[in-house]
């Protein structure tokens, strides 16, 4: 068929997630001609925006992703990529990645968080239920601390952040990637979105383009330098279509699950997400304060048991402990786009390990321990494709010259705690190696 597009750059960047944005921003203050492919629409300020129809309508399958378990997987795919709609949680990378894999992003994440005033929400702004939920676990030993943001709430006219920004952000006071690819646009780069990257372009065993589809037609772009950066279920389907079977064999999804309880007081749907956590690294886990939006809560409980149907009505009571656990390699992203992540027998006995210790906060915090009640399975981190050490060295190159991934993707193991901040700071550390 006769290409309807093709195009050039000295850079090309696929997706323009944080991986994505935070790279093309950094290569184009450095003076690269970047060529940015985005394959979903800028949907920032539309009337839907920020609205259970608008996730819906970037989210892919709307929202009903399921793997062959039944774990339901949110993934959003539009300019920004997943921080459209994330909790806007940060943390900076675990020990670990440095210890172990000799990455060190300690630079790079420090001036991520000068720059875009990463810091806990002020105190009177965490949230009446959600620092009950913290006071409560303090109470029993467990020191729940206030959690860094990537929120300013002096970015906005009228804060008025509830677990409904999960939609995306409506009152401006989130950070949100798409905020880095308007600079990197600023910059000179050349986005295009709508552009579905299928695979590589690959001559004499070199990388030396993309192609796939634009607005229905097909494409291809040039360029001696691909960075893949379309996420932990994206970047694994590209290689795979190139000839590297390997990506996508085993996957971390840092697997949650919310343990809700009805109290008399106010519940936590209404405070900003997740304003108080807790890790607990020795046992591999992440304990915070987050309950679903109204509108989303019917939806998991019928997914649960219709039984817990009947306590929608008591919404604005139900207090919620979300879990995120840091779990084993394990399933397949297949070329189809169908999924396997099954949990680790050792995953199950951690995850109601802390099933038990959110129970016991949620009791303390004041639940009815008659209506306590653990949400199914969800994954909002996918990760871990094309991992570190396995399919990508420590300069996040693969096999193919000219070929890179930066993003979810290439975390070794599982993070078990927000994933932002380290994929900014993989991405900063990476356009200075490819600009050195
Ligand atoms: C509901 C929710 C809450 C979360 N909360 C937090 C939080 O509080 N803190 C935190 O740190 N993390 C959070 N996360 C996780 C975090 O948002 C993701 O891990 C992170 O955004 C992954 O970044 P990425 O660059 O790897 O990929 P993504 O953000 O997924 O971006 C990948 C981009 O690539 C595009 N793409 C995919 N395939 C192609 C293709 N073939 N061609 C072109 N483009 C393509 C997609 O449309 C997408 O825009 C949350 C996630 C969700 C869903």
């Amino acid at each position: 068929m006769a290409e309807a597009y093709s195009l050039s750059a000295d850079v090309i960047v696929v997706g323009s997630g944080p991986g994505g944005a935070t790279l093309s921003r950094e290569l184009s203050k450095r003076g690269k001609k970047v060529l940015l492919l985005e394959s979903g629409g800028d949907h920032r300020g539309r009337l839907y925006y920020g609205t259970y129809a608008g996730a819906m309508l970037y989210s892919q399958r709307l929202g009903l992703l399921f793997t062959q378990e039944g774990l339901n997987i949110v993934r959003p795919m539009l300019l920004g990529g997943a921080t459209n709609m994330y909790c806007g949680c940060a943390a900076p990378p675990p020990p670990w990645l440095k210890a172990k894999y000799s990455v060190d992003i300690d630079s790079e994440v420090a001036e991520t968080i000068q720059e875009l005033g990463i810091a806990p929400l002020p105190e009177e702004l965490r949230g009446a239920a959600s620092t009950r939920l913290a006071q409560a676990a303090q109470a029993l030993g467990y020191p729940w601390e206030p959690q860094e943001k990537f929120m300013r709430p002096a970015r906005s006219a009228h804060f008025d952040c509830g677990a409904k920004c999960m939609l995306g952000c409506r009152c401006g006071a989130k950070w949100n990637a798409a905020e880095y690819v308007d600079d990197a646009v600023a910059q000179g780069a050349h986005l295009e979105t709508h552009a579905d990257v299928e695979r590589l372009f690959i001559e004499h065993g070199e990388c030396k383009g993309v192609s796939g589809w634009m607005r229905g037609w097909p494409f291809t772009a040039h360029a001696d330098t691909v960075v893949l950066c379309a996420g932990g279920l994206g970047s694994p389907s590209i290689l795979r279509m190139s000839g590297l079977t390997q990506a996508g064999e085993g996957m971390t999804m840092d697997t949650t699950v919310i343990v809700y309880g009805i109290t008399k007081e106010k519940g936590n749907g209404m405070d900003p997400p997740m304003t108080w956590s807790w890790e607990n690294m020795a046992d591999g886990y992440m304990l915070s304060a987050l309950a679903d939006p109204w509108l989303m809560y019917p939806i998991i409980a019928t997914l649960k048991s219709p039984r817990y149907l009947g306590y929608f009505p008591k919404w604005k009571h139900l207090l919620g402990v979300m879990i995120k656990l840091k779990d084993e390699i394990s399933g397949k992203v297949y070329q189809d786009g169908t999924i396997s992540k099954p949990l680790t027998s050792r995953d199950r006995e951690r995850m109601a390990e802390a099933e038990r210790v959110s129970k016991r906060i949620l009791v303390e915090a004041g639940a009815d321990p008659s209506t306590i009640f653990t949400s199914p399975l969800r994954g909002t981190h996918p990760s871990g494709t094309v991992r570190l050490g396995e399919m990508v060295d420590i300069d996040l190159k693969t096999e193919i010259p000219g070929c890179y991934v930066c993003d979810a993707s290439v975390f070794p193991e599982a993070l078990g705690r927000p994933t932002v901040l380290t994929i900014i700071g993989l991405a900063k550390r990476l356009a200075k190696h490819l600009t050195a």
